[in-house]
């Protein structure tokens, strides 16, 4: 399959090497495509994994009525042991697509990258209901209705 955040990667070559514990993230911007398409997977072990201890949620699951269809990475940058990567994902809940803009941080600790948070930020498009017959907004190039909206990804 092809890697959910949109590298036009295999999974298996991209953050499938990651998340599967393979290999670590050499960027945080590597990090940031791999915590997202481990919400795309679900693989919360994952995103606890490799959240900085100390901003790690105590509870944290899944919200299985939100379908992540789109990452969009604004900017990254990498000042030594920190980072910070702003992006924007798409995702669909109760048939309409809405999204998540946020600034996230970064910090390098003993060899690996962690989240710790992040700071959110308006969304730069209105929500919609994609009509049927409209392409996806994943980008696919399928029809909505043949893609997204049956959450075949
Ligand atoms: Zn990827
Ligand atoms: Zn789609």
């Amino acid at each position: 399959m092809q890697c959910p955040c949109q590298s036009g990667l295999r999974y298996e070559d991209c953050c499938g090497r990651f998340i599967s514990g393979q290999e670590s993230p050499q960027t945080a911007q590597q990090l940031m495509r791999s915590r997202y398409s481990a919400y795309v997977v679900k693989q919360a072990e994952y995103l606890r994994e490799t959240w900085y201890p100390s901003y790690r949620p105590a509870e944290f699951n899944l919200d299985d009525s939100i379908h992540w269809v789109k990452l969009d990475i604004i900017d990254a940058l990498t000042r030594g042991q920190e980072a910070e990567v702003e992006f924007e994902a798409l995702f669909l809940a109760k048939g309409q697509i809405d999204g998540l803009h946020e600034r996230s941080r970064f910090v390098y600790e003993n060899g690996r990258w962690f989240y710790t948070t992040g700071t959110q930020m308006p969304i730069r498009f209105k929500p919609w209901k994609p009509g049927r017959n409209e392409s996806c907004p994943c980008g696919s190039g399928h029809k909505f209705k043949r893609c997204c909206a049956v959450l075949k990804h």
